[in-house]
């Protein structure tokens, strides 16, 4: 059965005595993490150590990187591989996300081989997709997602693809408190879910979580949620309040 998923995605934000905080809260109100869930909380990477330690022994709830280099080692100064994640008991990154795309010029290619890296090291993608509002608005979302897909995942073998996590995110609704409303998100994820039953079967494709991200808070993730192909949600903004996220977790399947 497939995972229901709450991710924060702190980005640039906190210091560490701030970040040790927001855990510490987190935890404090935390219920339990039910069995068919998972938490995870990706950080900066200078935080990683400190917040997995953090976390030692919470069930349910791990650290996720926010992104990760394409090359294995060796001269790219900056960059942080897969194997130091891994060697640091890092199991999630987040590849692809938006301001990556934007800010950074990730093409589709380019996260393939993210993704291939995290696979071959045994951490877990959280592949981001979704379109832009000029997209949206001359209706070409699903040519554009399916396109994402399509040049970012079909290489996968069908084993390799069930240990993705793909995050449906669209650009107009990221960090602008526009959300999607949930019958926008159901009809993209059902898309999603389609095109890779289209693709590897409808086996395969039913194990896949899917995440809805895109101003994601308290007051509307249960409705959300609630859509039949909603599972769970990767959230910026609200993640950062202890309080929020709780109910964010509490609202999950
Ligand atoms: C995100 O950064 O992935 C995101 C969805 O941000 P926000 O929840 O703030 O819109």
């Amino acid at each position: 059965m497939r995972k229901q998923i709450a991710a924060a995605n702190w980005k640039m934000n906190l210091t560490i005595s701030q970040a040790e905080k927001l855990v510490n809260d987190l935890l404090a109100t935390a219920h339990e993490v039910k069995e068919n869930q998972q938490v995870l909380l990706a950080v900066p990477f200078p935080y990683l150590s400190q917040v997995e330690k953090l976390l030692a022994g919470k069930n349910g709830v791990a650290v996720a990187a926010q992104n990760c280099s394409n090359k294995l080692s060796g001269a790219y100064t900056g960059e942080v591989s897969v194997e130091m994640l891994s060697s640091l008991n890092i199991n999630y990154v987040i590849i692809g996300h938006s301001e990556r795309r934007e800010y950074f010029n990730e093409s589709n290619q380019l996260l393939a081989e993210k993704i291939n890296m995290a696979l071959q090291n045994n951490i877990t993608p959280v592949f981001c997709c979704g379109e832009a509002l000029e997209i949206r608005e001359s209706e070409k979302q699903n040519e554009f997602v399916g396109k994402q897909l399509n040049e970012s995942l079909y290489h996968l073998t069908p084993d390799q693809l069930k240990k993705v996590v793909i995050a449906y995110e669209p650009i107009w609704a990221i960090g602008t408190g526009k959300t999607a409303s949930s019958e926008q998100a159901q009809e993209m994820h059902a898309f999603i879910r389609s095109e890779l039953s289209n693709k590897y079967g409808v086996e395969t494709a039913n194990e896949i979580s899917i995440l809805y991200g895109g101003s994601v808070k308290g007051a509307n993730a249960k409705e959300i949620f609630s859509q039949p192909d909603v599972d769970g949600g990767l959230v910026g903004g609200a993640s950062l309040n202890a309080g929020e996220f709780n109910t964010i977790i509490n609202s999950l399947k």
